[in-house]
């Protein structure tokens, strides 16, 4: 399947982004529009567009995108503080690019809940 998705791109290194945690299944880059003075995102390279699309075969996967999450909280010195993992689903949502990922938010007091 053909991912033309900016985050299908900077999966495959076609487009640069500020990468802070990486392996050869997960890709995890500070947004480029920050809602919080920490905001990353996490997103597998397989390419799937929303949370409606997973399969029981990647459950391992999107596993490990918590994983990362809790990685990229831990070398961002959140652990403590606290902070805040959300997936948007659809446009209903809030969703905007159609390449699966976690939002990684944290490093000010968070309301909620969301709008
Ligand atoms: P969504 O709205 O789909 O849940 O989240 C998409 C996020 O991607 C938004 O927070 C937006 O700021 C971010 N974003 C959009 N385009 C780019 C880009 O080219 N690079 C990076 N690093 N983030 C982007």
């Amino acid at each position: 399947m053909s991912d033309d998705t900016i985050f299908g791109k900077i999966a495959r290194g076609e487009m640069d982004a500020d990468i802070v945690y990486e392996n050869e299944r997960i890709v995890a880059f500070r947004d480029i529009n920050p809602q919080a003075p920490t905001h990353v995102l996490i997103i597998p390279r397989k390419s799937i567009p929303t949370l409606n699309d997973i399969e029981p075969d990647d459950a391992s996967l999107m596993g490990e995108l918590f994983l990362a999450a809790k990685e990229v909280a831990r070398l961002e010195g959140l652990s403590e503080s606290g902070y805040r993992v959300v997936m948007n689903c659809g446009e209903g949502a809030g969703q905007s690019v159609f390449h699966v990922h976690l939002h990684v938010m944290g490093g000010r007091k968070l309301k909620w809940p969301p709008g």
